[in-house]
């Protein structure tokens, strides 16, 4: 039997899944099958990564695969979704009884082993008993793999680096011939290296990672001191990219189409609301202000299509899968070029043609820098978080940057995430017109000098 017949009858036969969810998925795993080189894989939320280690795992008889995982609520997520599968996975962890922790060892230690998937955090990884485990483990030839979920943890660059993630990568050392598969959602090039040198992945590395570029997203970038009415160009550019209702952009579910635009405080927030609607276009406010019943309610008239245009701040977002969301406004410098890709990412996700508007303004940019050099004093020889804000102000002076250049604006994603450039095709102002956005540029300087 071929490989890849044998992994397609395994994801039918464990998973019940008839097809990968991905081309991306379906290499990772195969690649991992084979066993002859370290897997990295990033893809974001949903779309498949623990199927990357899973069914390689399951494919190894006789053995088990062990997956660091930061967090126990995870674990038990894990867990419980493969018992419904029938498929044997357990944890060693402090909040087990007694005599579940000795079932786990007992099955551990017998000669021939049950379980497939051991989760365990990091911090436990690290105990003596653990570490004992694994050597009499690897000694009868058990190990099937070392995963590692959510492995922007084991950097610094990453948004939740836990220091207990950097001692995994002296097993690398001591288990030189078990292979490992690192996964994480979209990685900035940062961060990956990172993992790749915390991690010891063996060179070269097997990378599959989903490309960053969204050929959908139109982006373009607006010099606030450019414009006259700030409200006035706000709604007419709202109304623009939901069509007015004589064109009636209807998406493949009927739906007319919405969209979010982003201001950094809450009094922006309201102040952005209430001027837009009065021209005539109805946005509603969104931020932590509001009760959590009327921000339920907000969220739910915008879900539902009720209130089509939301004003937000960033705490509106997470979690939210709309796929018709025609536009996405910064009217605020977004924090770093992450939270600006995440957030302007938000726009469509149907795949139907979107845009993605940044109303830039050097006010903006001071009062945000002051912020932060602030939170950077204060922070001075305070160990990780003096690191932390540092690289806030660092971060977000790399987003200022871009913002007062004429590069296409896909590009800045691309080189972000370590992605090679990607075709343009007239999606972003510089690439559809670079006379006009150099010029943009040039006035937009002149005027703050002034
Ligand atoms: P991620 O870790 O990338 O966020 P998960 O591994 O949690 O994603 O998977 C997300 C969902 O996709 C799960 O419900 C999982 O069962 C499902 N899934 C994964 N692979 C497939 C597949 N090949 N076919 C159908 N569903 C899949
Ligand atoms: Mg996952
Ligand atoms: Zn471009």
């Amino acid at each position: 039997m071929t490989d890849k017949s044998a992994i397609k009858e395994a994801l039918e036969k464990f998973f019940g899944h008839k097809s990968f969810k991905s081309e991306l998925q379906e290499r990772a795993i195969t690649c991992a099958v084979k066993k002859k080189q370290d897997v990295y894989v990033s893809m974001p939320t949903g779309s498949g990564k623990s199927l990357c280690f899973q069914l390689p795992g399951l494919m190894c008889e006789n053995q088990l695969t062990i997956v660091f995982s930061p967090l126990l609520a995870l674990i038990k997520d894990q867990i419980d979704h493969l018992a419904k599968l029938k498929v044997q996975a357990d944890s060693l962890n402090s909040k087990m009884s007694t005599k579940e922790r000795e079932r786990v060892i007992m099955d551990l230690r017998a000669i021939k082993t049950n379980i497939k998937f051991l989760y365990i955090t990091p911090e436990q990884a690290a105990t003596k008993f653990f570490q004992d485990l694994l050597h009499s483990l690897h000694k009868h030839k058990k190990l099937a793999y070392f995963a590692v979920d959510e492995a922007h943890c084991v950097s610094q660059w990453g948004h939740d680096f836990r220091p207990d993630y950097l001692k995994l990568g002296d097993l690398r050392a001591k288990y030189p011939d078990v292979v490992w598969l690192a996964l994480t959602a979209t990685a900035s090039k940062e961060v990956r290296e990172d993992i790749y040198k915390q991690l010891r992945l063996r060179q070269p590395v097997a990378q599959f990672s989903t490309p960053s570029f969204r050929s959908n997203l139109y982006y373009d970038i607006v010099y606030k001191n450019s414009i006259e009415d700030d409200f006035h160009h706000l709604a007419t550019f709202a109304q623009h990219c939901l069509g007015d209702e004589s064109e009636f952009k209807a998406t493949p579910k009927g739906k007319r189409g919405c969209g979010i635009i982003y201001c950094r405080t809450r009094d922006q927030v309201e102040r952005v609301a209430v001027g837009v609607s009065k021209q005539g276009v109805g946005t509603v406010a969104y931020h932590a202000g509001l009760k959590t019943a009327e921000r339920t309610e907000v969220q739910e008239a915008w879900m539902r299509g009720d209130q089509p245009i939301i004003c937000a701040t960033n705490s509106f977002g997470m979690g939210v899968d709309k796929p018709s969301v025609r536009f996405v406004i910064h009217w605020d410098v977004p924090q770093n070029v992450a939270a600006y890709y995440q957030e302007s990412g938000r726009a469509g996700r149907d795949g139907l043609q979107s845009y993605c508007r940044l109303y830039y303004g050097r006010e903006d940019v001071r009062s945000i820098r002051f912020l932060l050099q602030n939170d950077a004093q204060r922070a001075r020889g305070r160990g990780d978080r003096e690191m932390l804000t540092e690289r806030a102000l660092r971060q977000f002076e790399r987003i200022v940057d871009f913002c007062e250049q004429t590069r296409c604006r896909h590009k800045l994603f691309a080189d972000y995430f370590g992605d090679p450039a990607p075709d343009c095709s007239a999606q972003c102002d510089v690439c559809k017109r670079p006379k006009q956005a150099a010029k943009a540029l040039e006035t937009f300087q002149k005027l703050c000098m002034d």
